[in-house]
């Protein structure tokens, strides 16, 4: 009889991408998914390290996971993801964790699992640069069958200071593109509206075979002809390898979404050079100025932190006045946590109080509310393709979807659905919501 295998997933796209291919890897040999962990035969948990919160949510879930093993003895659990890769020895000394894989060492989990039988602990943190899991196919663990996630690059080569990814996640590495063309033709056959192409910094992309030499423009244009009726998304970008050749590709293709995230962490140069970020305010300032000339209406969001080692409070002046000249969207902000084993962690003091921190945290969430605020009373009037994902939380007579600039917007049904393309225009907005009606 087939065994039930329970995956559960923390962390970014990027995991929730694997976890699906860890799925297709599971029932490529009988397996089969279980979305009631009390009911799996193994449990599967795939982890995120980026920073200290992550990696505490999974030892106070082990101990949950502790009672299913006390009922049901023959219960495997293993840890996969960057946590596993980062820290495998103390993970297989908890009494619940069988076995622990890093983020190359997927395709023979089915193996892993079953020497554990014989009441091995067992890990694999072998790194692989030639391992994109290509010819698996993903397996959706969700039930969301709007959007998809396809991985077109894994690891990253940038070693930012303060990162744990280029440790966890090894060499950077891109999937040939006819594999990322197969997986985006098999979501369009399953009726997927949107895709989204996932990697630590797409924008490195690069795949050399005897026919072709593609880039990420060339690629982005090649899937974007290949399923015209879907949108096309992409994340990471890195600002050092954002190229007028990729900006013209948006603003060339209507199904690629005028919508770009640019993590551009600080706006003081000094930090920037610390966190090893290889580009300038003045830099990132430019491409921003080149992305507006080109796509006037692209929406704009970012990841920023504060509190880094040496930042001053000229400093962290300087992040919130870039965030009034860019006017991002939406941004995703943090106080810096030092991650064990980065470059920062040995080579830099953390000696930005806790209290300043936080302080400073609070100061940025209040810019950010206030553009954001800006933003979208801006698009009150205004009419926009809305691609219908489910009924708001809050009452089953509205609709939520996104713009192609990724703002959230709210709306009566009316007798939309799920899936659907809807012309919405805009009649109120918050810092974080539009509400409209359909038209
Ligand atoms: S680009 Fe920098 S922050 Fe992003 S994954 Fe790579 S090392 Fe980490």
């Amino acid at each position: 009889m087939n065994k039930k295998v329970y995956i559960e997933t923390y962390g970014c796209q990027m995991n929730v991408a694997d976890s699906e291919t860890v799925a297709g890897i599971m029932h490529s040999r009988d397996y089969s998914a279980e979305t009631d962990i009390n009911s799996a035969d193994v449990i599967i948990i795939n982890t995120c390290s980026v920073r200290d919160n992550a990696e505490k949510k999974i030892w106070n879930r082990l101990d949950y996971i502790k009672s299913l093993k006390r009922k049901n003895k023959n219960l495997k659990v293993g840890i996969i993801g960057c946590m596993a890769q980062r820290i495998a020895e103390k993970l297989l000394e908890h009494p619940v964790v069988d076995f622990v894989a890093g983020p190359d060492a997927y395709r023979n989990l089915p193996d892993l699992v079953s020497e554990t039988d014989i009441g091995f602990k067992l890990s694999n943190t072998d790194f692989d640069i030639s391992e994109t899991y290509s010819g698996i196919e993903q397996l959706k663990t969700g039930t969301d069958e709007i959007s998809g996630f396809v991985a077109i690059t894994r690891g990253c080569n940038n070693f930012c200071s303060y990162c744990i990814v280029p440790y966890t996640r090894g060499r950077e590495r891109s999937s040939s593109y006819k594999d990322i063309i197969a997986e985006v033709k098999s979501l369009a056959n399953k009726g997927f509206k949107e895709v989204t192409l996932l990697g630590q910094n797409v924008n490195s992309y690069l795949f050399e075979d005897d026919e072709n030499k593609v880039d990420f423009p060339l690629l982005i244009k090649m899937v974007a002809h290949t399923v015209p009726e879907m949108r096309v998304r992409f994340t990471t970008s890195h600002p050092k390898d954002i190229s007028d050749a990729l900006i013209d590709a948006i603003a060339e293709n209507k199904n690629i979404c005028n919508h770009i995230h640019l993590p551009v962490q600080s706006g003081s140069n000094k930090v920037l050079e610390l966190m090893n970020r290889k580009y300038t305010r003045e830099w990132y300032l430019e491409r921003i100025k080149t992305i507006k000339e080109k796509i006037p209406d692209c929406g704009l969001s970012s990841d920023i932190f504060c509190g880094f080692s040496g930042e001053t409070e000229e400093d962290f002046q300087e992040t919130l006045d870039l965030m009034n000249i860019v006017g991002y969207d939406l941004a995703f902000m943090f106080k810096y946590s030092v991650r064990p084993g980065t470059a920062a962690s040995k080579n830099l003091e953390d000696d930005v109080p806790e209290e300043a921190k936080k302080e400073r945290l609070s100061r940025m969430i209040k810019v950010q509310n206030k553009i954001s605020l800006a933003k979208n009373r801006a698009d009150i009037g205004k009419t926009y393709e809305v691609l219908v994902e489910g009924h708001s939380k809050r009452s089953e007579e509205m609709l939520f979807g996104r713009t192609e600039q990724s703002k959230v917007v709210v709306f009566p049904a009316e007798n939309a659905k799920r899936g659907d393309f809807v012309m919405v225009k805009i009649t109120e907005a918050s810092s974080a919501t539009l509400k409209g009606i359909i038209v």
